[in-house]
């Protein structure tokens, strides 16, 4: 039993190295020694381990301003790498991370994702092995796949539960990917993967505790605690887009009465507005809105209205440093960012627009934070 403690204390304190310097580079060894109060001896060995799996490399300091001969230590970004994967409702986006957390490739091709699950699949799997083969990748170098989707997902086992954007059904998606290509796989709501690439944005103290809202085909968040995400007892932590804005209200698609997602969802936006006019598109709605459409302009600010009420809500449940809006929906209504912030004024308990920003990640979010989760699961240090 003792002997099974060392190893595993053994296999942390490597563990903590190898992110110090991945985060931290470049580093000398007696930095090293300074962070963990570990000894030169247990460092040096930790250090050479690194060194003979070829995750780091050593890199003599060039400038003279040190005086003495400075070896830094850095991580060899590429010695490995992860594949994300996201599956949306009419695309479908693959890309290469490497072991630094840096998107290195990117591919999205349209795909009817949306109702043909099994297609979806196959068509990613013949993807993954066209970039393989394109950007010459070894296959011993990938760690593994991570794949973010929007619905209710199992992340333990890699399951989809059920999609309502999608129309997926229970399907192991983690399984069916190991089986077509023998990649270790991780699956998880697209949100949670995106949050961990904000992670990876914003300043140190802003991200550990934050909450990321994604607007657009659906309405959901994803909530970081201290920087790791908070599941609930069911990974479903975050599922805003059916919390309850107005008891009297509209209709959702989930049988309830007024849910935010039936105020704000693509379909329902562009619902609301087909009753009085020839709208079949959010490109459709935009125009309108430019116009100065009388119904479209209501339908939108009252969108904005019941999202300041889920905002306000957030605010005073988690008490995030930031609240991350993400999704097309200002994409397609810049404008609407001024009426969110007199809305967040009235129903927000605090000045909570200061602490409002909008992601930067654009396309690639998902996929970067999908990659990053697989590339950290199933890097194995021996
Ligand atoms: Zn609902």
């Amino acid at each position: 039993m003792l002997k099974h403690d060392q190893l595993y204390i053994k296999q942390q304190n490597k563990q903590w190295v190898y992110e110090l310097i991945k985060t931290k580079e470049p580093l000398t060894k007696p930095d090293l020694v300074k962070h963990t109060k570990m000894s030169p001896t247990s460092i040096n060995r930790i250090v050479n381990d690194l060194n003979s799996e070829n995750l780091i490399y050593e890199k003599d300091n060039d400038t003279k301003s040190v005086g003495r001969n400075a070896v830094f230590l850095q991580i060899n970004r590429d010695a490995r790498c992860s594949i994300g994967l996201e599956f949306d409702m009419n695309v479908i986006r693959m890309g290469v991370i490497n072991l630094k957390g840096e998107l290195t490739y990117m591919k999205e091709v349209p795909f009817s994702v949306r109702e043909n699950p099994d297609l979806a699949i196959d068509k990613s799997v013949s993807m993954m092995n066209e970039i393989i083969l394109e950007q010459g990748i070894e296959r011993a170098k990938i760690l593994g796949v991570g794949v973010g989707l929007p619905g209710y997902i199992d992340d333990k086992k890699g399951k989809v539960i059920h999609s309502d954007q999608l129309i997926w059904k229970d399907m192991n998606i983690a399984q069916l990917i190991f089986d077509k290509t023998d990649f270790q796989t991780v699956v998880d709501n697209e949100l949670k993967m995106q949050a961990v690439s904000e992670k990876h944005t914003w300043k140190e103290n802003e991200a550990e505790t934050m909450v990321l809202v994604g607007i657009g085909s659906g309405i959901g968040a994803a909530v970081l605690i201290n920087g790791e995400i908070y599941r609930g007892s069911s990974n479903t932590a975050g599922e805003i887009g059916h919390s309850i804005v107005n008891p009297n209200g509209n209709v959702c698609k989930c049988g309830k009465v007024g849910c935010l997602a039936s105020y704000i969802s693509e379909r329902s936006l562009i619902q609301q507005a087909a009753i009085a006019m020839q709208a079949e598109s959010m490109a459709d709605l935009a125009h309108y809105y430019e116009q100065g459409q009388p119904l479209v302009k209501s339908i939108l600010e009252q969108a904005v209205m019941y999202l300041a009420i889920a905002i306000g809500n957030i605010f005073t449940t988690y008490d995030p440093k930031l609240v991350v809006l993400s999704g097309q929906f200002f994409e397609y209504f810049p404008r609407l960012k001024t009426e969110l912030e007199i809305r967040l004024n009235q129903y927000s308990q605090h000045d909570d627009t200061k602490r409002i920003k909008y992601s930067t990640l654009q396309n690639k979010g998902v996929v970067l934070g999908a990659g990053i989760v697989a590339g950290e699961r199933f890097l194995e240090l021996g």
